[in-house]
């Protein structure tokens, strides 16, 4: 019998679902003491700091990841970060294997001017501060002004289009940060573009994103374009069924009668952005296409293009995350999910990277050395470690709360009050 100790760094998808390639590998002669290492006092990622807080569906996959949590040769080890707490280098000689899934949590920058203006935020920013993620839950949002702009093409970008569109009251069950529903319900705003650098065919909305915005009845939708532009981008496009749907939907919004007073979203397409201008807020945007230059006044500013890693641990990295070979890095260090690829595909899509990576990190297993309980040694070092229990501990006291308040859930915003619930002992 075979036991390799197998660290994986970070608790999200990828992470989770590296854990289950593993314990799904494991038989009479092979198994995996797989001890997860977590920055913060909770589990889950970008499931739980990530996903919009009108999408529980999606979150439901946590259910998943508790399973995964109750294997006898599993640990969390919540509120521990390598390279401040551990470093990496001593992970690596206490372990078999290391496999970062530490995610890319960082927005990319649009190398515009005026992205230090006040009011303006990348996507990683703003959507860890609705999700009451603790670095970031008390940001400074201002929702006083009447519009917003939002550039990008993607699922993140219509998340947060589709926040700021919505009613607050839409929001008022659901686990949003508290200090957000607050700022959402006093908003001002009634109008939100969305700017996609390329075409209507180009753009990386999902159908089934776009056709959820349809169901929203208190809501304007709407197009910049004129309708003959976009029936010519369909005859111009040699469309698949997606695009074809797509631009059937782009085009449907086209002259759409609004319904007064409620908020707008409206889509422009190929427009690039070249400067966020202000004295020290937000106050326009410049924006470029093929035939003019487009200024839009907005007092809130959101850029979703996508997301870098940020936590390189001084390995060598590219836009696409760090640089491995099917998640290969040197010697007994792996790479899974964000970190891995860059911020592509789906929940789901973990699950099969992680597995391929998973398979790569059993081919070069040759060491039955020995190792130390290294998790042990945490546990007698660390007061101020959380396992999965203390994370238990948060995750009632926040249902209970949302039970008081009426809401699925009532997110603890600071990481100072999770560690005293997680370590109280009652
Ligand atoms: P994304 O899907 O890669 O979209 C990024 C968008 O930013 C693209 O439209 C891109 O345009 C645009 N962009 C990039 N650089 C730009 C620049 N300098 N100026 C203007 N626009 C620029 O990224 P994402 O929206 O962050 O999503 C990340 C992943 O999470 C995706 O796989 C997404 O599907 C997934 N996700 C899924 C859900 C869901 O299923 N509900 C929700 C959220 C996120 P170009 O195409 O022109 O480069």
């Amino acid at each position: 019998m075979n036991t390799f100790r197998i660290a994986i760094v970070g608790s999200g998808p990828a992470g989770f679902f590296s854990a289950l390639a593993l314990q799904n590998r494991e038989n009479d002669l092979l198994h995996f003491q797989i001890d997860m290492y977590e920055r913060l006092p909770t589990p889950f990622g970008l499931v739980r700091s990530g996903v919009a807080p009108d999408h529980p569906k999606i979150k439901s996959v946590s259910k998943t990841f508790d399973d995964i949590a109750t294997h006898p040769r599993f640990s969390f080890l919540g509120n521990i970060e390598i390279g401040r707490d551990i470093a990496l280098a001593d992970l690596k000689k206490n372990y078999d294997a290391v496999v970062l899934a530490t995610g890319a949590s960082q927005g990319k920058s649009l190398k515009i001017p005026g992205e230090r203006l006040v009011n303006y935020w990348s996507a990683a920013e703003f959507v860890s501060w609705y999700n009451g993620h603790p670095d970031f839950a008390t940001l400074d949002v201002d929702f006083s002004g009447e519009r917003a702009v939002v550039i990008g093409a993607g699922n993140v970008a219509l998340d947060v289009a589709r926040l700021l569109t919505i009613e607050a009251d839409d929001l008022r069950t659901t686990d949003i940060s508290n200090l957000a529903l607050k700022k959402f319900r006093e908003s001002k705003l009634s109008e939100i573009c969305v700017f996609a650098r390329r075409g209507p065919e180009n753009v990386s909305f999902t159908t089934s994103e776009l056709r959820e915005l349809e169901k929203l009845e208190g809501i304007n939708l709407a197009v910049y374009q004129e309708k003959e532009t976009l029936d010519e981008r369909t005859l111009e496009s040699s469309v698949d069924k997606q695009t074809k749907l797509k631009l059937d939907f782009f085009r449907s919004l086209a002259g759409r009668p609004r319904k007064p007073g409620a908020r707008t979203l409206k889509f422009f397409f190929g427009y690039a952005p070249r400067r966020i201008e202000g004295s020290a807020r937000v106050e326009s945007v410049v924006f470029t296409s093929d035939k003019e230059e487009l200024a839009i006044t907005a007092q809130l500013v959101v850029s979703a293009i996508g997301y870098e890693v940020s936590r390189s641990f001084g390995l060598d990295k590219t836009s696409q995350g760090l640089v491995n070979d099917k998640g290969h890095i040197s010697d007994n260090l792996f790479v899974v999910g964000w970190a891995r690829r860059g911020s592509t595909g789906v929940i789901g899509t973990n699950k099969s990277d992680a597995a391929e990576v998973v398979d790569n990190l059993v081919s070069h297993l040759t060491s039955s050395m020995p190792k130390k309980n290294f998790e042990t040694i945490m546990v007698e070092q660390q007061s101020t470690l959380i396992d999965f229990q203390g994370w238990k501990r948060i995750d009632q006291e926040e249902l209970a709360r949302g039970i008081e308040e009426g809401r699925n859930r009532s997110k603890v915003l600071s990481t100072q009050e999770m560690l005293e619930i997680a370590l109280s002992k009652s």
